[in-house]
C-alpha cells in the first residue's frame, strides 16, 4: 500500500526551528505493541501505516524516527521538516518552532545502548543545532514540557547520559 502525500493538511513551520523534543513510542500509539517493541524489522513504515489508518495523516507526528535496523540504528524522516507536528500538550510558543524526534521502542522497558544515544546525537541533533543555532538548553524530552505525557520517553532513557553523549561530539 502506498500512502498518499498530503502536505496541505499540515501547518507550515513559519520560523526557523529553535527547539528539539525527544519522544519514545509510548506517546504515539501506546496500544499498538507492534510499533513499540524492539524488532528485527524496520518499524517506521508500520508506524506510518497505522498513523494513516488511525488518523488519516500521511506523515508521522515526528520529524525524525530512530530505530534499530539489523545490527545498528538508523534515522528516518517521519514528516517534512518544514511542517509542524501536533502536540496540544506542549506550549505553542515552543511547538511552533520544534523539531520532534520519535524513537521506536518503549524506554520504560528497554535500556538504550550508548550507541543509540550517540546515533541520535550524531545524525539528527548535532546537524540541526549547527544549521539552526539551537543551544543545548533548548533540547527537551517530551516529559520536560508536558503534564500529560510524564512517561515519554521512558524512565530508562536518561537525560544526563544523553546530554553527556551529545556534548562529546563537536557541533562544527
Ligand atoms: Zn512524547
Amino acid at each position: 500500500m502506498l500512502i498518499p502525500y498530503r502536505p496541505a493538511t499540515m501547518s507550515i513551520m513559519r520560523s526557523k526551528p529553535r527547539f528539539i523534543i525527544i519522544h519514545d513510542a509510548s506517546c504515539m500509539y501506546p496500544e499498538i505493541e507492534k510499533v513499540s517493541i524492539d524488532s528485527k524489522l524496520p518499524q517506521t513504515f508500520s508506524s506510518r501505516l497505522f498513523n494513516w489508518i488511525i488518523s488519516g495523516q500521511s506523515d508521522l507526528n515526528y520529524h525524525y524516527m530512530v530505530e534499530r535496523v539489523g545490527q545498528d540504528y538508523e534515522s528516518f524522516l517521519g514528516r517534512p521538516l518544514d511542517r509542524l507536528c501536533i502536540y496540544k500538550d506542549i506550549p505553542d510558543q515552543i511547538n511552533s518552532r520544534a523539531i520532534h524526534i520519535g524513537m521506536i521502542g518503549k524506554y520504560d522497558k528497554q535500556i538504550p545502548t550508548p550507541r543509540f544515544y550517540l546515533q541520535i546525537a550524531y545524525r539528527i541533533i548535532i546537524p540541526n543545532m549547527h544549521l539552526f543555532g539551537i543551544p543545548y538548553g533548548n533540547i527537551y524530552f517530551h516529559n520536560d514540557l508536558s503534564e500529560k505525557h510524564k512517561e515519554c520517553p521512558g524512565l530508562f532513557f536518561k537525560k544526563s547520559l544523553f546530554m553527556s553523549k551529545l556534548k562529546s561530539l563537536p557541533i562544527r
